[in-house]
């Protein structure tokens, strides 16, 4: 089977492994610290603008307490967004407010935002779908003038920057997923980035238990080394030494991973360009910057999951990304949302990952074309 995302891990990762293994310390330590600096360095920040947790997810669910949201307030969310998106603002008892998106590039605009604001929105959580940037100006504009609070999912956009600015950096917090099918990958793990650092410094007491430091007292000995104190009910939510390890030679690779999927994204615009049963995925807004992180076609007449079948028959994995909050039964949301639902009904993802032969790209066009010939 092709599959449709896919790490790739050699040996460098175990090298790096090998050494960390020698230096007996495994959990958060050395190794965090080195990849949290590269990695602000790599989105232009600084490393008091970040930190590495144990999860994407994790930043989902911290952001409405660390930027004080009480019970009731509306949070605005597109609704194709990732599943853990909605379980978090709900679990908080916040108001989730879906809105719809852009039926090409599944991205929330500006519009799709103010239709859905009332006096009691406080914040937006933002996807931008598979790396490409929503349009940020607009919005940032928007947030500005009602004082909203703007958080980015850009899980998968590593790589993926509006004019100049790296996606995650933009809104007043940011966050990149780390998980066995993301770009750069190490298991479990994700980096968060806030634009105030003294937001940062709460995130971090309240991703370790809340636990208090008491400067000046530790290397006492008349100090009780093993009392401690809180400043909140916090998690356990760090990453490791091991974790960070398999992260730092993953972030070397990034150049040559990001080459290939570009390659892919290519070789499908070429090869596709020509079949009028298909929209290619939009083209990448002047001054953007992706990850290519999906190549997500549009089947048009209906054909979407017909083709999915016949791919799969044939040994190649498709999927559709992300299935629309409005249509889970949990979440009791009511709305229309067009854009979403085209999207969610026509939108294929086509297999896109680093590993990928020319020999399985023939491969996955020439079952796309064999489904063409029979329509
Ligand atoms: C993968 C993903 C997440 C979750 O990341 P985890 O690190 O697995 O918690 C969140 N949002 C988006 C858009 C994702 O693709």
């Amino acid at each position: 089977m092709i599959n449709v995302m896919q790490p790739s891990l050699g040996k460098e990762e175990l090298e790096n492994l090998e050494k960390t293994f020698k230096t007996n310390w495994l959990g958060k330590g050395p190794q965090v610290k080195e990849f949290e600096s590269k990695f602000a360095n790599h989105i232009g920040s600084k490393p008091e603008n970040v930190i590495t947790t144990n999860c994407c997810t994790e930043g989902l669910f911290i952001w409405p307490e660390l930027f004080d949201l009480k019970e009731g307030d509306e949070v605005i969310v597109p609704t194709i967004s990732f599943i853990g998106a909605g379980t978090s603002v709900c679990s908080h008892k916040l108001k989730m407010v879906l809105c719809d998106v852009d039926p090409r590039t599944l991205n929330a605009r500006a519009e799709d935002i103010e239709k859905v604001l009332t006096p009691k929105t406080k914040a937006v959580l933002l996807l931008h779908y598979g790396g490409i940037p929503c349009d940020m100006d607009p919005i940032m504009e928007l947030a500005n003038k009602h004082r909203l609070v703007v958080i980015e999912d850009s899980a998968p956009g590593i790589w993926s920057k509006y004019k100049g600015k790296h996606l995650g950096t933009i809104g007043d917090m940011g966050m990149w997923s780390f998980d066995a099918m993301k770009i750069l990958v190490c298991g479990a793990g994700a980096m968060l980035h806030f634009k105030d650092p003294t937001i940062r410094a709460k995130a971090e007491k309240l991703m370790y238990f809340g636990l208090e430091t008491k400067s000046g007292y530790e290397n006492s000995v008349a100090q009780k080394w093993w009392e401690f104190d809180i400043s909140c009910f916090g998690h356990r939510a760090i990453m490791d030494d091991i974790t960070a390890t398999i992260a730092l030679a993953q972030f070397d690779k990034l150049p040559e991973f990001l080459a290939r999927r570009k390659y892919v994204h290519n070789f499908y615009n070429e090869k596709l360009k020509d079949l009028s049963w298909i929209d290619l995925p939009p083209e990448l807004p002047e001054g953007c910057e992706t990850s290519y992180y999906f190549y997500h076609i549009q089947v048009k007449n209906g054909q979407r999951d017909a083709l999915a079948k016949h791919l799969r028959e044939n040994g190649i994995y498709t999927t559709y990304r992300y299935f629309p909050l409005h249509r889970v039964p949990g979440f009791n949301a009511n709305g229309v949302f067009p854009g979403a639902d085209y999207a969610a009904d026509n939108t294929l993802c086509l297999p896109l990952h680093q590993s990928l032969s020319d020999e399985d790209l023939n491969l996955i066009v020439q079952k796309i074309y064999e489904f063409g010939n029979k329509l």
